[in-house]
């Protein structure tokens, strides 16, 4: 951990529920600060960089798809997702739109003190790892990927990735042209293991594919998925 606590930002408009994560967290040691409506959410994010953002769905002011895709744009940050009981509507377009993980409510405590730890344990470990032992990368064609400062370009264009994005696609990249099963990818970007996994993949190759050119990520059906960087057109 780093020498300051993370900084944590709850977004929930239900003041009991805002109340309870916020108490939660702070006991476990985070800094929190909170927000209630998607606007000021996305002032807040602005004004404190936080370290992890959860985010509840359904809020005033622009629901937490906006609020998402209003900070990722701005900053990549890790964001863990609150959605109604089994909507998997919801799941899937807070997956696309740069949410890194989702809770389905109601939840316990301890379900979300671990996520939001894995979380934050993905992200710096994929920082120590990247200064400790930078990935080999081939020939990517005009994709180029600095690991380090965690930037993408695609034929000289930087393209703004969340951090679950850029992870993803670091990992299609190690092996390049090779095809990476579902449960591989789910275990090396995401760090545990999930009942929820294979489906958490599928919605961050799509959202993935949006951004760096559907053509670049090669879908194995049954199998998996294998970055393709090809010839620059
Ligand atoms: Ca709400």
């Amino acid at each position: 951990m780093a020498v300051t606590a993370p900084l944590i930002l709850v977004v929930e408009d239900e003041p009991v529920i805002n109340q309870a994560v916020t108490d939660r967290l702070r006991g476990s040691g985070y800094d929190v600060a909170q927000a209630w409506d998607g606007p000021s959410a996305v002032a807040l994010c602005a004004d404190t960089s936080p370290d992890l953002v959860v985010l509840d769905v359904m809020l005033p002011g622009y629901d937490g798809f906006e609020v998402c895709r209003r900070i990722q744009a701005a900053r990549p940050v890790p964001v863990l997702m609150l959605t109604a009981r089994d909507d998997e509507a919801d799941i899937l377009v807070g997956l696309g739109v740069g949410a890194d993980d989702y809770l389905t409510k109601p939840f316990r405590m301890r379900e979300l003190l671990a996520r939001v730890a894995a979380l934050l344990r993905r992200v710096e470990r994929a920082a120590e790892l990247a200064e400790r032992s930078p990935t080999k990368l081939g020939d990517l064609g005009d994709l180029s990927i600095d690991e380090g400062a965690r930037r993408v370009r695609v034929g000289g264009e930087e393209v703004h990735l969340t951090p679950t994005e850029f992870d993803l696609l670091l990992c299609l990249a190690g092996s390049a042209r090779t095809v990476l099963t579902r449960e591989h990818l789910y275990a090396e970007v995401w760090g545990w293991s999930g009942a929820s996994g294979t489906r958490t993949v599928d919605s961050h190759v799509k959202a993935l594919r949006a951004k760096i050119g559907a053509h670049r990520v090669r879908t194995v059906h049954g199998v998996g998925y294998a970055l393709e960087p090809g010839d620059p057109a």
